[in-house]
């Protein structure tokens, strides 16, 4: 069977890698990939069209007779890429446009949890500067969560600390439009303390089964301090959410989620990824998103035994539940390796040297994002650059090897957190 991958990070690496381990699988396309691709040999190739070119991408589907086409990032479900593909016949794993709104209009997320009873932060929808500004303006308990309601690249949420910062925030989302159409619409909701995980389901629309829950490391700096970013790290099993939050996150959370989704003919199939506020015992959900987390991908891949491609091929199908879906009993670690400056500016074109191949049996993965291959060299060509996996017995070791294979990789300004997983270790 022939593959396409769309999206270019090292979650589409990790993809990749997972898929290629199939015996059936003849061939992989990545759109637009990135430089490591090839590590994964002939069977894998590049193929330079943008992830949400739905036009150009549909025609090389039909023409190279793709047997499934996977998507990586949200852009393309927005635009609506598996409604079209569906519509000719393709087979195709993620949301439609419609149950793509549980990530894409946090408008719709919000009153769809308030709907279905699913525990999150109390909110208020506004659509004008005036009526959120008058909102504000009554309040006296910070901080305030004010939110894009579509998608701002992992940008558009600003926790205020006090009424000027809330205040400041309503301009530049409303009048200066920094995000452009996606906060037309904004939500505003109350804080949530606690410690944040991510949880993974894979659904056909009925039925659904469990990855391993994971945690992201969303800060740049170390002991999660300074700007946000895409993610700096992850880590999985999470031991944060134990048995018993998982039961709950099941029963509250992923059963109504999907029961919701059906009722309202939307039915959600692919990856939903829901993040998680836990505290007290109680998992609260922060955001859904609609396709697996960068750089959670990266670990909770590599802990999948059952074969990916038979786990999607069986979604796609609507026949999750005949899959037994098995993990290995280990512990994975990603250390994101990114270029100086990120998130703010950074430089490109620093070449990367050291050992960014092993062989898919090893228990090592380097899973390239912002990497290119100029002439023959193998060179940075984003902010964040490689996602240096190793999977272990433990997490401590998982954690060692993984900084014993990022200690062997160098360029220029290379940036990295060196605390990667120690919140796992602390509860662990
Ligand atoms: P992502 O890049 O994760 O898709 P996003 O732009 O969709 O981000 P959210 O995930 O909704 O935004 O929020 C970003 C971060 O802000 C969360 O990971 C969490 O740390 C924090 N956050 C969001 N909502 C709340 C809340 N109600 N209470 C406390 N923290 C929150």
């Amino acid at each position: 069977m022939k593959v396409l991958i769309l999206g270019s990070g090292a979650r589409e690496h990790a993809l990749a890698w997972a898929i290629a381990r199939h015996p059936s699988v003849q061939k992989i396309y990545v759109a637009p990939g990135n430089g490591g691709i090839h590590h994964l040999g002939e069977i894998a190739e590049n193929i330079p069209f943008k992830a949400d070119d739905i036009d150009g991408l549909l025609k090389f589907a039909k023409e190279n007779k793709i047997g499934l086409t996977i998507v990586g990032p949200e852009q393309p479900l927005e635009k609506g890429i598996v409604n079209r593909f569906k519509n000719h016949g393709l087979k195709i794993f993620g949301p439609s446009q419609e149950a793509a709104q549980l990530e894409t209009s946090k408008a719709f997320a919000k009153s769809f949890m308030r709907a279905m009873h699913i525990p999150s932060a109390a909110f208020l929808v506004f659509r004008s500067h005036e009526e959120a500004a008058a909102y504000i303006e009554a309040q006296d308990e910070y901080p305030q969560v004010i939110k894009a309601s579509g998608l701002a690249a992992g940008k558009g949420v600003v926790i205020a600390q006090n009424k000027t910062e809330a205040l400041q925030t309503l301009d530049e989302f409303f009048n200066k439009k920094i995000f452009g159409s996606a906060t037309e619409t904004i939500v505003i909701e109350s804080f949530m303390p606690g410690e944040e995980a991510s949880v993974f389901a894979v659904t056909d629309g009925n039925n659904y089964k469990l990855l391993l829950a994971a945690q992201d490391h969303k800060r740049i700096g170390e002991g999660d301090t300074g700007k946000n970013t895409g993610g700096m790290g992850a880590y999985a099993p999470a031991p944060i959410v134990t048995p018993e939050i998982l039961e709950k996150v099941e029963k509250e959370i992923i059963q109504p989620t999907l029961a919701g989704m059906k009722e309202r003919e939307m039915p959600y199939q692919g990856f939903l990824y829901v993040g998680l506020m836990i505290h007290n015992g109680q998992p609260r959900v922060v955001e859904y998103n609609a396709r697996l987390g960068d750089p959670e991908a990266q670990v909770v891949l590599p802990l999948l035994k059952t074969q990916l491609l038979d786990v999607l091929l069986a979604a796609v199908d609507e026949r999750l539940d005949e899959i037994n879906l098995e993990m290995l009993p280990k512990s994975a670690t990603t250390v994101v390796m990114a270029s100086n400056g990120y998130p703010d500016k950074y430089e490109t074109g620093k070449v990367i040297t050291g050992e960014c191949h092993y062989e898919p049996s090893s228990d090592v993965a380097v899973f390239h994002a912002g990497t290119a291959q100029v002439n023959g060299t193998l060179q940075t060509s984003g902010g964040r650059v490689l996602s240096v996996t190793a999977v272990a017995e433990t997490l401590e070791k998982s954690i060692s090897r993984a900084y014993d294979a990022v200690a062997q990789i160098s360029f220029d300004g290379a940036y990295f957190r060196r605390d990667i997983g120690a919140k796992g270790l602390k509860k662990s």
